[in-house]
């Protein structure tokens, strides 16, 4: 069955119909969902629907652009939330030069802060990374992010980047973006990355695969992405489901 390992159901963009959606994954192949925390009241989000449904689990963590609003108080409670049972990764964290808000050194501050909480408490981290490849990069090994490990969600940089990430041993997040037209870069760095390095992922509402492109996106979608992969990777579609649920799971601890 389908691993959805990012996605951000407590969005308003799912108001009218998120749990006639939620209900209906069962019966679609779909086994868990990751929902993602971007925001101290995201996180709030995401720990109530890991409560509500089974299957899902929840990442707690500050995205980037959101980052202004971290202090101490906030901080400290985002580490409490990380000790529930169902909060099984940091996330999502990271750097974003694309929008460049709030000022980069608080970005980097602010990552390099929850980076090392994930050590702490020993989950992995799950990283936005848009436009800052480098600086990305030399923060996770100065900070040391291969003890905890974790995916590149949304990955979107070249396969030398990839061949960083991978030294680091961390998995890709691979979305709707692998269907684009112009995306032969990342399909020439997803034949690149091993198999046991995939992760499945929509970043639902956003970045729907084609034909589906601009619309809102769902976790129904999932077998478009993971036949893509299979094209790019000269395997079947049922090995890229089989192998990318157990990388998720193995990740996540999720058995
Ligand atoms: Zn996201």
């Amino acid at each position: 069955m389908l691993f959805e390992s990012h996605a951000h159901y407590d969005d308003e963009a799912f108001e009218n119909d998120r749990g006639k959606l939620l209900e209906s994954f069962k019966e679609n192949d779909i086994e868990y969902v990751i929902n993602i925390g971007a925001s101290i009241r995201t996180t709030e989000n995401t720990i109530a629907l890991t409560k509500k449904y089974p299957f899902i689990y929840g990442a707690a963590g500050v995205h980037p652009s959101d980052t202004a609003e971290l202090n101490e108080e906030k901080f400290a409670w985002l580490k409490e939330q990380c000790s529930l049972p169902k909060i099984v990764a940091v996330g999502e964290i990271g750097l974003d030069y694309y929008w460049d808000e709030p000022d980069r050194e608080i970005q980097k501050k602010w990552f390099d802060r929850q980076l090392q909480m994930a050590r702490e408490v020993k989950l992995p981290i799950i990283i936005h990374s848009r436009d800052a490849a480098k600086d990305t990069v030399d923060m996770m090994k100065a900070g040391r992010a291969e003890e905890a490990g974790g995916v590149i969600h949304c990955f979107s940089y070249t396969k030398e980047t990839a061949r960083e990430f991978l030294g680091m041993g961390f998995s890709f997040g691979i979305g709707g973006v692998i269907t684009f037209n112009n995306a032969k870069k990342l399909r020439e760095a997803v034949e690149y990355i091993p198999m046991e390095n995939i992760l499945l992922e929509t970043d639902s509402p956003y970045l729907a695969p084609m034909p589906y492109r601009g619309k809102r996106n769902s976790s129904l979608y999932l077998p478009l992405i993971a036949e893509k992969i299979a094209e790019v990777k000269g395997i079947s579609y049922e090995e890229v489901v089989e192998i990318t649920s157990h990388n998720a799971k193995r990740l996540f601890q999720i058995s």
